[in-house]
């Protein structure tokens, strides 16, 4: 049967991608990363320094597209996709917009791939020949198990959750790429995307001002709904506070993010480089899994 990684470029499923490289889980046919044109370059680069792993362990990347994102969203004469934007109703109450914009612009085109390479005929990839299979790979961590869904399901996929089957967790995951050189992996999201936390939008100011400035254009742009959006008698933010963003409260650190910061044993094993510190299998007794 066909494996095939669904590779969003970031922390999981990069680990998948050098694990099945490296030989610890079995050789996938293909990895797929879906491009919403609107990633931060960390990403494109750290995308293209996986593709020179992968390709040495002869393993094609197919890098698909349903478009740019961004640019389809302001653009009146684009067919519109929701993007879940915070919205502040007329009457004061909060809202928040459809998210459409992962099954558009990642979703259907991984699918669209997924089924040429079973062999669907051009030019719409629609009908996968019959008896053909693939296993896709998919990068939940076991913190992200309730995300497990067969809804949508397709005959001709089968989804498997490696990391899951390993036990391993999003901070794991980390502590592994950390030991192998791959430590400074970033969340892989759209440069403006709603979902962010404060730490990724202050990252993103203090780190990467000109992708900074293009949110905080967005933002400015999508009050009113975007283009063809919703047309909107509230108003539309990306951030959660529904202020603009050049003016949001991004300085305020979560609970999350301080627990996220204390340093835990294995964190200060894996900066020692000690390898058992760092390694999944030796500190972890193997979560449940659905
Ligand atoms: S990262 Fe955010 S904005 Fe981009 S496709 Fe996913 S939900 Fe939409």
């Amino acid at each position: 049967m066909l494996k095939l990684l669904s590779l969003g470029a970031g922390v999981q499923s990069t680990v998948l991608a050098l694990m099945t490289a490296d030989g610890t889980l079995p050789r996938v046919d293909a990895a797929i990363f879906a491009d919403t044109g609107w990633e931060p370059a960390t990403v494109y680069r750290h995308l293209d320094r996986l593709a020179v792993v992968l390709d040495a362990a002869g393993i094609p990347l197919h890098r698909v597209s349903n478009g740019n994102l961004r640019a389809d969203s302001l653009d009146p004469a684009h067919r519109y996709a929701s993007i879940p934007y915070f919205v502040r109703n007329p009457d004061g109450s909060d809202g928040m917009g459809r998210r459409q914009c992962t099954a558009e612009y990642k979703l259907a085109p991984i699918g669209r791939k997924a089924r040429e390479l079973l062999g669907a005929q051009p030019p719409h990839f629609r009908r996968v020949p019959k008896g053909a299979v693939a296993e896709q790979w998919i990068g939940f961590s076991t913190d992200e198990i309730s995300r497990v869904s067969d809804r949508d399901g397709v005959s001709y996929i089968r989804r498997r959750y490696p990391l899951l089957e390993l036990g391993m967790s999003r901070k794991d995951c980390q502590r592994w790429l950390t030991a192998r050189g791959w430590g400074n992996t970033a969340k892989s999201a759209c440069v403006g995307c709603p979902f962010h936390g404060n730490a990724q939008w202050r990252d993103l100011r203090d780190n990467h001002p000109s992708e900074w400035a293009d949110a905080v254009a967005f933002d400015e742009a999508i009050r009113k709904g975007g283009a063809r959006g919703l047309p909107l008698n509230g108003e539309a933010f990306l951030h959660r506070s529904r202020v603009p963003l050049s003016a949001a409260p991004i300085d305020r650190v979560t609970r999350r993010e301080w627990a996220d910061r204390s340093p835990d044993i294995f964190d200060a094993l894996a900066e020692l480089g000690d390898p058992d510190g760092c390694s999944p299998y030796g500190c972890r007794s193997g979560t449940a899994v659905a």
